[in-house]
């Protein structure tokens, strides 16, 4: 299905798709806020911007420094070429540590690998430990925002899953007992997990440690007690330096959520004595991108969200009408690369009014780059058949002035004279199915200004 089919099932529910407008455009204020806190802000995202681009120019140098720092820190490094790897890889050091279960915090490269499908498949208890994750694996869903993965649900929806699954009262919707509940259950499967996956927010190239950022705490309590801890991180995380850091966390909360902070920032750098830490670095596609000089920039990227929380397609359509892990503008930047055919309505679903371009904190071009790739699209024949004859038609009415002057009377006295049923009807006029149209003029521009020059 297209991009604007799942998304019409998300819009059929008036009421739930105002409220998740209005609380993503929430959080889209909260950021604001934050940002003005500081008036280097500016200064900051075109810093991060720099670091990352500098970084992407030297990947493979950057990415050789953190495994010889991370092999002397005693950490096992591994390399995956593609989503099929990495599984292989984490599923492998599971069995080698003899278990049969794992805690695992947010990570959205696991997402992208279909890692919990792989281990489940294969024998392997998985429990996400972030709380939007436990939520959307519990009701068997895929996340709908890259930082609040539970966000097209209401509390209602919550209390209702966790009655199913956890024995909550029915009805009970009150967040701080929903809260209480989960953070019962999770402290068990804390204490039973013998292995840890964590997501890497950053990957500092000059000492080989990786650094974690949760609200929750879930990360830390994960690693801290299970013997085996495996961090699995795209091969784009790095940053050269620790200096470097402070630049990226002082954005990235701000950005996402409108904190200064994010809650914890944990950096793990070597096993605690007797344990195991492993760093799987994913390719899965990043290469290819990298060889895309339009973009390239899309691998900046910090995962704050905060494209999302303000493009007004994303707020009215709900991260799932994406079919892709990443949502949001840019999910419909990075999914064509991995699969142009499947993704191509992807790019389509944006104003292109360049607001997530405004946001981005490490100064993306978004817009330009969708607007590229719907180029591409159409060069490449992907387009869908009635697009197609809709631009060669368009285009063939431009080109001949006599027949778009024609066009606009036609229409302007149909508009006038002809039934609303049949001028709005919903088959022939998809555009008009939630919009009303103006009035027609009685005369074209053109006839009116040559009555003024007259
Ligand atoms: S593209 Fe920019 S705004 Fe969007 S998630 Fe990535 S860093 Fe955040």
């Amino acid at each position: 299905m297209s991009h604007p089919q799942r998304a019409a099932a998300f819009i059929s529910d008036a009421e739930r798709t105002t409220w998740h407008d209005e609380t993503l455009w929430f959080v889209r204020q909260k950021r604001d806020k934050a940002v003005y806190g500081i008036p280097e802000f500016q200064q900051l995202r075109q810093l991060a911007s720099d670091i990352k681009a500098h970084t992407l120019s030297r990947l493979d140098e950057y990415l050789e420094q953190f495994e010889r720092n991370a092999q002397a820190n005693g950490v096992t490094v591994h390399w995956a070429a593609d989503a099929a790897e990495h599984n292989r890889i984490v599923l492998e050091l599971i069995r080698k540590a003899g278990a049969t279960s794992l805690v695992k915090s947010k990570s959205m490269l696991t997402e992208e690998c279909h890692l919990n499908p792989y281990l489940v498949k294969n024998g392997i208890a998985v429990v996400d430990t972030d709380l939007g994750e436990r939520i959307v694996q519990l009701r068997e869903e895929a996340p709908s925002h890259l930082v609040l993965p539970a966000i097209h649900l209401k509390k209602e929806d919550v209390g209702e899953t966790f009655h199913l699954h956890l024995g909550t009262p029915k009805g009970e919707k009150d967040p701080q007992q929903l809260t209480e509940a989960a953070r019962q259950h999770l402290r068990e499967k804390f204490l039973i997990g013998e292995v840890a996956i964590t997501g890497v927010n950053f990957a500092v190239a000059e000492t080989g440690a990786v650094v974690v950022c949760t609200n929750e705490g879930n990360a830390d309590l994960g690693v801290n007690l299970a013997r085996v801890h495996i961090a699995c991180m795209g091969m784009e995380k790095l940053i050269p330096r620790t200096a470097d850091l402070g630049v990226f966390t002082r954005l990235l909360a701000r950005s996402a959520t409108g904190q200064p902070v994010t809650t914890y920032t944990s950096h793990f750098a070597r096993p605690a004595e007797g344990r195991e830490m492993h760093i799987v670095i994913v390719d899965n596609g990043r290469t290819r991108q990298l060889g895309r000089p339009d973009f390239r920039n899309s691998l900046k990227c910090i995962r704050c969200g905060a494209c999302m929380n303000t493009c007004p397609v994303y707020r009215r359509s709900g991260g799932h009408s994406y079919d892709f892990t990443v949502p949001g503008p840019i999910g419909a930047i990075l999914s064509p690369n991995i699969d142009l055919h499947k993704h191509s309505s992807l790019p389509f679903a944006s104003t292109l009014c360049g607001s997530c371009t405004d946001v981005c904190p490490v100064k993306i071009d978004i817009h330009a780059q969708l607007y590229k790739w719907r180029q591409l699209i159409g060069e490449q024949g992907e387009l869908p058949a009635t697009k197609k004859l809709g631009m060669k038609l368009l285009s063939s009415v431009l080109a001949r002035p006599g027949i778009y002057r024609l066009g606009g009377k036609v229409a302007r006295e149909g508009l006038r004279f002809l039934p609303h049923g049949l001028t709005h009807a919903q088959a022939l006029n998809p555009w008009a199915k939630a919009r009303e149209l103006p009035a027609a003029p009685k005369q074209s521009f053109r006839d009116w200004y040559a009555a003024q020059v007259k």
